[in-house]
């Protein structure tokens, strides 16, 4: 019998979302289904499976086929993000942009402490190639598994196994709620980031043709500054009120203070 002391709360563990980018092997989603439900977790979403459903994500799956019912199954990593109050991309090697990068332990304490305002997401990638920059750039924090330098890659369904294992132990132990604050969504930063682009596009600062890496560091600024929902309404209001190319109502709806 598995030691039923220290038991997660059924309530955090819930929050907890496992997102598959783009998977290749069917058998590695079963696996995965499976590695999530011997910790305790649910909520799967693929996004655009390569091959799916197919019996040989239900034969690996053995046991945990309710996890793959209940999969949710999307077409863009936005999607799948669009109500988390964090997600943390899980990468096996160093890449060019520097991103804030956490080992696993750390990431499963970050995700169960985000977990109280929504959905803490963490996200894997393709088989072959991983995730790619842009979809590395959704997510807030970057995620790897300390490995063989020489030999770091993982089988997915085996780094999904080692992060559920993490956020089940950070599930167990007491967290120190957060300040009060009103989070915001992935939804919410898209937001700002997609009028961030396009009033630094009309005012001549950002030329889409030699976009450089300019938005990817000010993602990079802005998630680590963590803004809520009041202070990502000032910014949003701000820049209307810059915007040359004018505005109907500059000072907005989302005034500061609403
Ligand atoms: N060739 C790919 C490896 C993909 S392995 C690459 O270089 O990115 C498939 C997925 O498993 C990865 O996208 C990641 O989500 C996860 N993974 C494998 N090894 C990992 C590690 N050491 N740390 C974190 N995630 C890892």
């Amino acid at each position: 019998m598995a030691d039923s002391s220290h038991l997660p709360d059924p309530d955090r563990l819930a929050r907890l979302r496992i997102v598959l980018v783009g998977a290749q092997h069917p058998g590695n989603i079963g696996a995965a289904a499976r590695a999530m439900k011997v910790m305790g977790l649910d909520d799967l979403v693929l996004v655009a499976p390569e091959r799916y459903p197919d019996p040989e994500a239900t034969s690996r799956a053995s046991g945990a086929e309710d996890i793959l019912s209940e999969a949710r199954v999307v077409s863009t990593l936005e999607e799948a993000l669009a109500d988390t109050a964090l997600a943390i991309a899980t990468s096996a090697r160093s890449r060019r942009t520097e991103w804030p990068l956490v080992d696993v332990r750390a990431a499963a304490t970050r995700a169960v402490a985000a977990s109280v305002d929504g959905p803490a997401a963490i996200v894997f990638g393709r088989e072959r190639a991983g995730l790619n920059n842009t979809e590395l750039e959704r997510c807030q924090l970057h995620l790897q598994i300390p490995a063989n330098p020489d030999y770091s890659s993982l089988n997915l369904a085996a780094a999904v196994q080692v992060v559920a294992y993490e956020l089940r132990v950070a599930a167990g132990a007491e967290i120190v709620p957060a300040p009060s604050h009103e989070p915001v969504t992935g939804a919410d930063m898209e937001g700002l980031f997609g009028q961030l682009q396009g009033v630094l596009e009309a005012s001549g600062f950002l030329d889409p043709k030699e976009p450089m890496l300019l938005m990817t560091r000010l993602r990079r600024l802005f998630y680590r500054a963590a803004p809520d929902r009041i202070e990502t309404n000032i910014l949003r209001g701000a820049l209307r009120s810059l915007d040359p190319r004018g505005s109907t109502n500059r000072r907005g709806g989302d005034t500061p203070g609403d």
